[in-house]
């Protein structure tokens, strides 16, 4: 992590103490790589309300290709759970945030490989020397996966949430999750708005077409 990136995390921090002072008329845009379907679930247990701290196209940590990833703040502690059912492919708890590693402490995470060969990525889970799920094992959607931490590229407390298939290299090719428990925007999630999980574990998620989006 560049000395940069961690100034722009810093900056979001203020930005986001902005939030609660200014309303901010962030309209969302049109996403490059949008899912087809509507068939993720808010990634955190049902019936909590995050607000979204990062949209797709922010620009105070995500870039370039990663700017269809999402952030969603939350207290650590907070019960991360299965966006849509699929196979554990990395666990990752071990890393232990102090004041001495602040700035370098990797990033606990967990992926999960769907059924269709896309993969959703948690990051900045906390540090846990039990992990709830293993790698090889079927999550599904609503399934308790981990408890949300700070670790690594953040500064507040959050998850960090994207989604992406991997091309003919193995490069990801991030796209834009649509949650069926968003109803506006067509499920895509906009910076410094309020959303309440209806995760509940459902197994195979519902798929909604939306075809409004281009
Ligand atoms: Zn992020």
């Amino acid at each position: 992590m560049t000395s940069i990136k961690k100034v722009i995390e810093i900056g979001s921090l203020v930005i986001l103490a902005l939030l609660f002072l200014v309303p901010m008329g962030v309209s969302a845009q049109t996403p490059v790589w949008p899912e087809t379907d509507q068939i993720y679930y808010l990634p955190y247990q049902y019936g909590f309300t995050s607000l979204c701290g990062q949209g797709n196209y922010g620009t105070l940590s995500h870039e370039d290709l990663n700017k269809a990833a999402v952030d969603f703040l939350m207290p650590i502690g907070t019960n991360i759970v299965a966006a849509r059912s699929g196979t554990v492919v990395a666990v990752i708890t071990s890393n232990k945030r102090t004041l001495l590693n602040y700035f370098t402490c990797p990033n606990n995470e967990i992926i999960v490989r769907h059924d269709d060969n896309s993969y959703a990525r948690y990051v900045h889970l906390a540090y846990d020397t039990n992990p709830q799920v293993h790698v090889g094992q079927y999550v599904m959607r609503g399934q308790f996966l981990a408890y949300s931490g700070n670790s690594g590229n953040s500064i507040v407390p959050h998850l960090h949430f994207e989604v992406y298939s991997l091309n003919g290299s193995g490069q990801p090719q991030y796209m834009i999750a649509r949650f069926v428990d968003i109803i506006s925007n067509n499920g895509i999630p906009t910076f410094g708005k309020f959303y309440t999980s209806g995760n509940v574990l459902g197994g195979v998620s519902v798929k909604i077409s939306v075809s409004v989006m281009n």
